[in-house]
């Protein structure tokens, strides 16, 4: 009976409020955590910073993934990406903190998520290229693939908003459902920016090139680890000029525009990744993640 009545005063104590950001706000007497932005589309990604004045360890789930939260100057912080999938709702969860001295409290959030229309495109590969959007291909690849965008390093290694990997327009925004051949269907996971073949391509931010390599449907690839789950990947490339395992700065040149793989002409696809779910890249050019 008791530990019920401290909790309902524990709620009590817990307030929400909008600030002047955007965010959304939930305070105690010892923490504090926003929420931004304040509602999030599909597809885009959602930060949350949390400040406590002393050393505590911060677990929980939200929208189905569990929240990992890294120190983040005198805050902690925690990304999450919402899958393109995810159905419009608000998702409520806890928040447990739990201090040195083993004590926890529950601190309840809610992230509200909303749907967006994606636009469809048919898209006709050539004879040649066929068979890239067969399983045979498509399959083993997409094993090999999730090896990498899986990786999580504790460290951060980016700084600053990310630069736009490539000169060009953007022939292809994020999102849009692609219908190949009239068979596959799936959303764009990235950004396509059309550039002439043998055009620079740049590394978006610090981090470590984890694979440098051909593959059959994405063609010559780079992925570069940032750091505490996000990544970036940069597909079709002509030639690769990073190698694995090797530091790279941000605007450091990585490889080439290409058509290597499943590509109708010569463009940069970019895809950027948070805890392995792709999300728009704008969010990491426009420093919502900061
Ligand atoms: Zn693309």
């Amino acid at each position: 009976m008791f530990k019920r009545s401290c909790l309902i005063i524990l709620l009590i104590l817990i307030s929400c409020r909008v600030s002047a950001h955007g965010g959304r706000v939930y305070e105690t007497d010892d923490y504090w955590l926003k929420i931004s932005p304040r509602s999030v589309r599909v597809g885009e990604a959602v930060r949350l910073l949390f400040y406590s004045p002393r050393e505590v360890k911060i677990t929980g789930m939200a929208v189905g993934q569990t929240l990992r939260f890294y120190r983040y100057g005198k805050y902690y912080r925690a990304l999450i990406g919402i899958y393109p999938k995810t159905k419009p709702d608000t998702y409520k969860f806890n928040l447990k903190i739990t201090d040195a001295r083993g004590k926890s409290v529950m601190m309840p959030a809610a992230i509200e998520v909303l749907g967006r229309e994606f636009a469809s495109t048919s898209i006709t590969l050539p004879a040649g290229k066929k068979e890239l959007s067969s399983d045979k291909k498509l399959v083993p690849e997409r094993k090999k693939l999730a090896d990498y965008i899986n990786t999580e390093s504790a460290r951060l290694f980016w700084r600053g908003r990310f630069i736009r990997p490539a000169r060009g327009r953007i022939s292809q925004v994020y999102g849009v459902r692609n219908i190949i051949n009239g068979e596959l269907s799936y959303h764009h996971n990235g950004i396509d920016i059309a550039a002439p073949e043998g055009a620079p391509v740049l590394a978006g931010n610090d981090g470590r090139v984890i694979l440098a390599s051909y593959l059959a449907v994405r063609g010559k690839t780079v992925i570069i680890d940032h750091g505490q789950g996000t990544l970036s990947a940069y597909f079709h490339l002509q030639v690769i000029l990073a190698k694995p395992g090797s530091w790279v700065s941000k605007g450091e040149l990585i490889g080439r525009v290409g058509q290597t793989g499943m590509a109708t002409g010569p463009h940069l696809h970019w895809t950027t990744y948070i805890h392995s779910v792709p999300v728009n890249p704008v969010n990491f050019l426009a420093g919502n993640l900061l």
